[in-house]
């Protein structure tokens, strides 16, 4: 059924009890031409895209729990192009542009908001920086703009912009096309398409274990039984390392809790995404209103959801120092997620030692702005064993040729990409 105010009209009429489901539940076959595992954001959008763009429709995504529970839908929403690195600028670019048609192709509001995303600079060698930054945007025809003090204020009041701030504010690197979207949105957005396309999304269905012989993947073991396939794509974000482990890869990537937070919602505050320049922050007003932020990654390695209470003080005296007026909100909730840290910082989406397997991860701290076009160019990789041309230098074996792609230069420490 396509979602259209004609279907909302002829549903009111019948008291919205003919609505079908978003997507079936079908049991698993025994065997696919592709299994991608893992029901995040970018293993849905990778099934969507084998099917829109290489017609490949015998698939199945596997997905341990429920769609959602993952980052996917606990990440603070931020979507932008602004990087450093020309192998960034060209994906994440890719990216936003699949982003600003994703509601009509998907026929499922996400709710992408382009109310631009702002780096607030703090010091002259911050500004040397996002000189150096804009201008490459500006030259691979990605919009950036740089603000003197008064144009942070007059986009940004709740920044505490004076010179008595404990951070003195010097300016910002604003990007307009950057925002946000709505994050659970997007996966039951893909899930649905790719479901009307005939992929079969399959819960509750957790992989144990590759079926591999001679170097080539057969199939998986899973909770609901064995499932062969001719290809494997291996999606599962935070729990990247253990499921790689099982096919004997072991991975440039540590797995660190990333917490979120959400204020009681107050009236329109705050109308861009903000990035603070003094340490990890990073704050964004929902429509409901709450006020959503971040900071940075709890600072050992887990794989549990759930984080530590320092850095609840850290974000919190992160938030009263960039944005006073903040201390008078009530935090709501506050939740973790697991980010897989590459090595760089830059993300993997790359074929494997093993014939037939292909992974996907180590999205740091960013990989829900690259949903579509990780998805986009995961596919073109399982569909045609070649990387696509805007993931080319995503290859796992960047890290033995030492062709590493280091956006901040921070070198292989995950807490300061
Ligand atoms: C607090 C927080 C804030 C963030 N903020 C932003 C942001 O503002 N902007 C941004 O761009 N990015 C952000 N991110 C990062 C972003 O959310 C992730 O990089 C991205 O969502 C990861 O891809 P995914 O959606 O496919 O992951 P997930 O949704 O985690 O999907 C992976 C799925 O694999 C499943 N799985 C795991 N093991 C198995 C198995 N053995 N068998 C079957 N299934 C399995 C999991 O259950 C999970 O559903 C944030 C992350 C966090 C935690």
């Amino acid at each position: 059924m396509r979602y259209s105010l004609k279907a909302i009209l002829r549903n009111a009429v019948t008291g919205h009890r003919n609505w079908t489901r978003a997507w079936r539940e079908p049991a698993p076959k025994k065997s696919y031409d592709v299994v991608i595992v893992g029901g995040g954001g970018h293993g849905l959008a990778t099934a969507y895209y084998l099917a829109r763009n290489h017609g490949l429709t015998n698939v199945a995504v596997l997905e341990k729990g429920f769609l959602g529970n993952g980052n996917i839908g606990r990440n603070t929403t931020v979507v932008r192009s602004n990087y450093l690195r020309p192998e960034n600028i060209q994906f994440y670019d890719h990216s936003v542009k699949l982003w600003e048609g994703l509601s009509q192709e998907l026929n499922y509001n996400v709710m992408l908001s382009q109310r631009g995303a702002l780096n607030v600079l703090h010091t002259p060698a911050q500004r040397n920086a996002a000189i150096r930054r804009g201008n490459m945007l500006r030259l691979s025809g990605v919009d950036a703009v740089l603000l003197d003090t008064a144009g942070v204020k007059k986009l940004a009041p709740l920044i505490d912009c004076s010179p008595s701030a404990r951070f003195p504010v010097l300016g910002g690197l604003f990007q307009p096309r950057g925002g946000s979207a709505r994050h659970d949105a997007v996966a039951w957005g893909f899930a649905r398409a790719a479901d009307a396309r005939g992929i079969d999304i399959i819960q509750n269905c957790e992989v144990t274990g590759f079926k591999i012989e001679r170097g080539q993947v057969h199939g998986v073991y899973t909770t609901r039984g064995a499932i062969g396939a001719k290809k494997v794509g291996i999606v599962v974000a935070g729990r990247s390392t253990l499921v790689a482990r099982m096919a004997g890869l072991r991975l440039p990537i540590e797995s660190h809790v990333l917490q979120a937070f959400v204020t009681e919602p107050v009236k329109p505050v705050l109308n861009t995404v903000v990035m603070f320049g003094a340490a990890h922050f990073g704050i964004v007003q929902s429509d409901k209103g709450g006020l959503v932020f971040n900071g940075d990654i709890d600072g050992y390695n887990s794989y549990a959801q759930r984080g530590n209470l320092p850095v609840v003080k850290e974000v919190a005296s992160c938030a009263v120092s960039f944005m006073p007026r903040l201390s008078r909100l009530r935090l709501l909730r506050h939740w973790g997620g697991i980010n897989d840290m590459s090595m760089d910082g830059s993300p993997i989406i790359s074929a494997t030692p093993v014939k037939g397997l292909y992974f996907n991860g180590g999205w740091c701290y960013g990989g829900f702005k690259a949903t579509p076009a990780s998805g986009w160019t995961f596919a073109h990789l399982i569909a045609n064993d070649q990387p696509h041309r805007f993931a080319g230098g995503y290859s796992l074996s960047r890290f033995e040729t030492g062709l590493v792609i280091s956006e901040t230069g921070a070198g292989p420490q995950p807490g300061k990409h």
